[in-house]
């Protein structure tokens, strides 16, 4: 049974309730709980896993991991004491460290619109988030010279306060708003009816499934640290997000 993935309604959520459907022991003495719903993000889109614990009863599952098994969210991790199929239970996902991959993941989205601002606009071509810094693969040629440019658009952007708004669209509604922003969907979202739609109003927008904070000020300042070429004409931007 599909998780239902509560992280999507609120990714503010940092406790909640919900029923344990089942508990696998797995090898070095880790149990695998899935739940009903849960707010606990899997890794996935780049996002690292979140952490934290679910609290039962008798027993704490000390997240350790998080992933996403066909649409089913799976808690990984140690069990102190006993969590039962059936009960109610406790969520709480490590905030901090959340809240911090939460502006690090925007802060990803507002330097591609700086880019495209600057240059045009320019495709990636692969990502990572940390907790607090991130790489971007972008395919086009970024010189060191326009690094100070670009950090300076990307915290313009960050000043103004812009909204970040989460859509869920079909195929058609969610190219028609890249389009107006001057972007198009990329080919990984053929196959998808449902498009989630991250729009920083104002600034532009992207097809992506993970957790963003509401305003671009809550990212805080955004810094280039790296620039490395990867060739094929690709150019891979490290950053760090500070207070
Ligand atoms: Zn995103």
């Amino acid at each position: 049974m599909p998780t239902e993935r509560l992280y999507y309604k609120d990714p503010y959520l940092r406790t909640f309730e919900a029923t344990v459907l089942s508990v696998e022991a797995l090898e070095g003495e880790k149990s695998a709980v899935t739940l009903d719903a849960t707010a606990f993000y899997p890794e996935g889109g780049g996002q690292p896993a979140d952490t934290g614990k679910i609290r039962g009863k008798d027993g704490t599952l000390i997240v350790e991991w998080t992933e996403d098994r066909g649409g089913e969210i799976v808690h990984i991790g140690k069990i102190d004491g006993v969590i039962s199929v059936g009960e109610r239970v406790t969520g709480e996902i490590d905030w901090d460290r959340r809240y911090l991959i939460m502006r690090t993941h925007t802060a990803a989205h507002i330097l591609m619109h700086a880019v495209s601002r600057l240059l045009e606009h320019v495709d990636i071509a692969g990502s990572g988030l940390s907790v607090g810094s991130g790489r971007l693969d972008f395919a086009a040629s970024i010189t060191r010279d326009q690094l100070p440019a670009i950090e300076e658009e990307a915290n313009k952007i960050v000043e103004m306060d812009a909204e970040v708004r989460v859509h869920v669209f079909s195929r058609e509604e969610a190219a028609r708003l890249l389009e107006s922003y001057g972007s198009h969907l990329g080919p990984a979202h053929g196959g998808l009816s449902e498009i989630r739609v991250i729009e920083i109003v104002g600034v532009g927008a992207d097809a992506c499934g993970g957790t963003h904070v509401a305003r671009t000020s809550e990212v805080g300042r955004i810094r280039i640290t790296k620039r490395k070429s990867k060739g094929r004409g690709v150019v891979r931007l490290e950053f760090q997000v500070t207070d």
